[in-house]
């Protein structure tokens, strides 16, 4: 008998974590897999962010908080939007859930019904049209590739709205291609929301901090008019290093910050009481270790990307944000691998390279995007080093 409901029935696992969890596997097995399929980054959370927990759990703070989060929190969290994005917001319009990834469920399920449409471009985040379909509304995919360094079009999202059309996703630096929309290229998206008024945007800016060389903007910060429908989306985990912590905030809309409140209220109540405390420091403290880290990130993209275009078949853009790239693997589709594997797509490619060659990356088809796959670069340079001399033997085995 199966008693899944037709709601979770459209929805697929997701294909990261499915790898993520084969690694681990053979990990345990004791085989010497380079793991670049997770999506955070492998830094150890600072010393004064732990301290803060350290602190919170010793005064006893283990109770539960607000639903929406502690004071102090959600006064850090506007403070940071001032600070950071030009942000004008109260602090009793931001919002504390477990993970960014609560807060766009919550927004999600808050506000889609049936029928309605949610414009997401791809390659994109793999819970968003999951998410999506598990309201029982319709994910939109507008596909790009890496002609517009893997970002859509203003001629595009005015091609796909229309009077069902209710949320536009849009994820910048992207996770999984890497991809910084600018100032410009938001403005002209702007531009096309302007004469929509009943599209929603949501802004994950969960990647804020990770980008190298560009300068960071969110859509509220430079079309304020536009702000009243903007769903502004971030995080402590891939900031700080914090994602076993499960903070994220947001701040938007009033009656969908009001709904959200609502649903999680009778779902998870407050967030962990010790990380949104850890998540005060997070926000409030010392930020200077950040330029250290995107030194490091730099360092390995660049190596990384350099060592990929090396490679026979594989054809790697330098992104400029998060900590991935999304190499093309065409030119290896159509041969057949040492262990005897035939490469008929990305999902091949990527399970041969697990299988022959110990290292963990996950396939463009999950983003929505092929022939490519996504690498993670949050690994020691080492571990890049040995990642590479992998592919390098993967590719001289193929026939
Ligand atoms: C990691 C990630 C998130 C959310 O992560 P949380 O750990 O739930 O805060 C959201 N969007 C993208 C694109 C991500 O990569």
């Amino acid at each position: 008998m199966n008693m899944i409901s037709d709601a979770l029935a459209r929805v697929k696992p997701s294909a990261s974590m499915n790898i993520s969890a084969i690694a681990l596997e053979k990990k345990a097995a004791g085989v010497d897999i380079i793991p670049m399929s997770a999506g955070e980054p492998d830094f150890d959370t600072p010393d004064h962010i732990k301290e803060a927990a350290k602190r919170a759990l010793d005064a006893g703070k283990t109770k539960y908080t607000a639903v929406d989060g502690v004071p102090e929190l959600k006064k850090a969290i506007a403070d940071k939007f001032k600070r950071e994005n030009d942000l004008d917001v109260d602090p009793s319009n931001c919002f504390v859930a477990t993970g960014g990834k609560q807060i766009i469920y919550n927004a999600l399920v808050a506000s889609l019904n049936p029928g309605d449409e949610a414009v997401i471009p791809a390659p994109f985040w793999v819970s968003y049209p999951e998410m999506v379909r598990l309201t029982g509304a319709t994910p939109i995919i507008l596909e790009t590739s890496a002609e517009t360094e893997f970002k859509i079009t203003p001629a595009q999202l005015e091609q796909s709205i229309n009077a069902n059309t209710k949320w536009l996703l849009l994820n910048s630096p992207s996770n999984p291609s890497g991809a910084v929309y600018n100032k410009e290229e938001l403005e002209a998206l702007a531009d096309v929301l302007r004469k929509h008024p009943n599209v929603l945007i949501l802004m994950d800016d969960i990647y804020e901090h990770l980008t190298y060389g560009k300068t960071f903007y969110t859509m509220a910060q430079i079309a304020p008019d536009l702000a009243d429908r903007v769903l502004t989306m971030n995080g402590v985990s891939k900031a700080y290093s914090m994602t076993g912590w499960r903070i994220g905030y947001c701040t938007g809309p009033e009656w969908l910050i009001k709904a959200m409140r609502k649903l999680q209220g009778q779902s998870t109540s407050n967030p962990c009481s010790i990380a949104q405390w850890a998540s005060v420091e997070a926000l409030n403290g010392d930020q200077t270790f950040l330029d250290d880290w995107r030194k490091a990130f730099i360092e390995r993209r660049d190596h990384l990307v350099a060592r990929l275009n090396k490679i026979d078949g594989l054809e790697c853009l330098t992104p400029d944000g998060a900590f991935y790239v999304y190499p093309s693997c065409e030119g290896l589709l159509g041969k057949t691998t040492a262990g005897g594997r035939k490469l008929n797509n990305d999902e091949d490619v990527v399970m041969a390279l697990l299988e022959e060659q110990d290292v963990a990356t996950v396939h463009g088809a999950a983003y929505g995007v092929s022939p490519h796959f996504r690498i993670s670069y949050a690994v020691s340079m080492e571990n890049i080093d040995k990642a590479c001399d992998r592919f390098e033997a993967f590719v001289a085995g193929l026939t």
